[in-house]
């Protein structure tokens, strides 16, 4: 039977109320939600937590429902103290976000599959009970471009496998790493903005060929094509995790933002950081350059969550629900 028109909007209302509710407050109590609870498919477990006890349900907040490759959710979650998200078997941290509820990011990998998957929220509630919910998303599919790139004689050489991989093993146990939520608010841009279309000289996920060979990989971050000596500033706050010179990325800032999440700042002519410090969003660590493997000045600014390297540009632009 159709609904009527009243309460589809009656609904609409409450699934945008829900998406763009971050951190979640907690919200009323079940027994007052009885559209979230007919149309969530959750009746039966908002029944036995009613009994169970007095704390709230557990309210699961996700920011989008429909990630594309390469994207990113932020999860929230109320008066829990500790938990896990999991999607597609990677497991994600839920941090306190000093309301007492958790929130932490999920990224979605370029070749995770499109189509519909589950999210496992697994939490330890305030009162000490464990609970676990599970909430359905859809991965879009995003179209790679192709890059063709030729490297001048003496750069391509740095292109040796071993000196790539020591490097890209040194970023991936860095980018592994886990520590206490430091990021807040909104996520800015890392060179003097507005980040207009014509600013970007390589998007995230590209996938490229070196003079003339196989096409393969990802672009790992977007590369903002700015003078030397543009200042480059950092995309929320968070502790220095890497500030020197490496021979690919050259010279680069790592900021461990907590919780998994972290930002990277590579090919800069000069830093203004040291491993170790705290910054501050919008804080200045360093000038675009064009050290190590780079054929011009260019910012390359990658984002990391756990360990999965996804699209910055959709930190900036709002279309992500955070
Ligand atoms: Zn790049």
């Amino acid at each position: 039977m159709a609904r009527s028109r009243a309460a589809r909007v009656a609904l609409a209302t409450f699934v945008l109320t829900a998406a763009l509710m971050l951190p979640n407050p907690g919200g009323p109590p079940a027994a007052a939600r009885p559209v979230a609870a007919a149309t969530s498919g959750e009746l039966f477990r908002l029944y036995l937590g009613a009994i169970a006890r007095d704390g709230a349900h557990l309210d699961v907040s996700l920011s989008n429902l429909t990630p594309y490759q390469g994207g990113a959710l932020l999860v929230a979650a109320n008066d829990s103290v500790a938990g896990t998200a999991t999607l597609l078997g990677r497991q994600y941290p839920l941090l306190p976000d000093g309301t007492g509820g958790l929130a932490g990011f999920v990224g979605i990998g370029v070749e995770d599959p499109p189509g519909t998957t589950t999210l496992t929220v697994s939490v330890t509630r305030t009162d000490g009970a464990p609970e676990t919910m599970l909430r359905t998303l859809t991965i879009l599919k995003t179209d790679w471009t192709v890059d063709y790139i030729d490297l001048p004689p003496g750069v391509g050489d740095l292109l040796d496998p071993a000196i790539v991989q020591a490097e890209q093993d040194r970023l991936n146990a860095i980018y592994s790493g886990v520590s206490a939520r430091k990021w807040a608010g909104a996520w800015r841009d890392p060179v003097p903005g507005p980040v207009t279309a014509a600013m970007i000289s390589g998007y995230f996920g590209e996938q490229r060929s070196f003079n003339g060979g196989p096409v393969g990989g990802h672009h790992g971050g977007t590369d903002f094509g700015v003078l030397a000596g543009t200042p480059v500033y950092a995309t929320s706050s968070g502790t220095v995790e890497l500030a020197e010179g490496l021979a690919v990325r050259g010279n680069m800032v790592i900021v461990d933002h907590g919780g998994g999440v972290f930002s990277g700042y590579a090919h800069m002519q000069s830093l203004a950081v040291t491993a170790g410090a705290p910054v501050v969003a919008g804080q200045l660590i360093g000038y675009a350059g064009t050290t190590g493997l780079s054929t011009g000045p260019h910012l390359h600014w990658e984002m990391s969550v756990g360990g999965v390297l996804v699209d910055g540009l959709r930190w900036l632009d709002g279309t992500q629900g955070f």
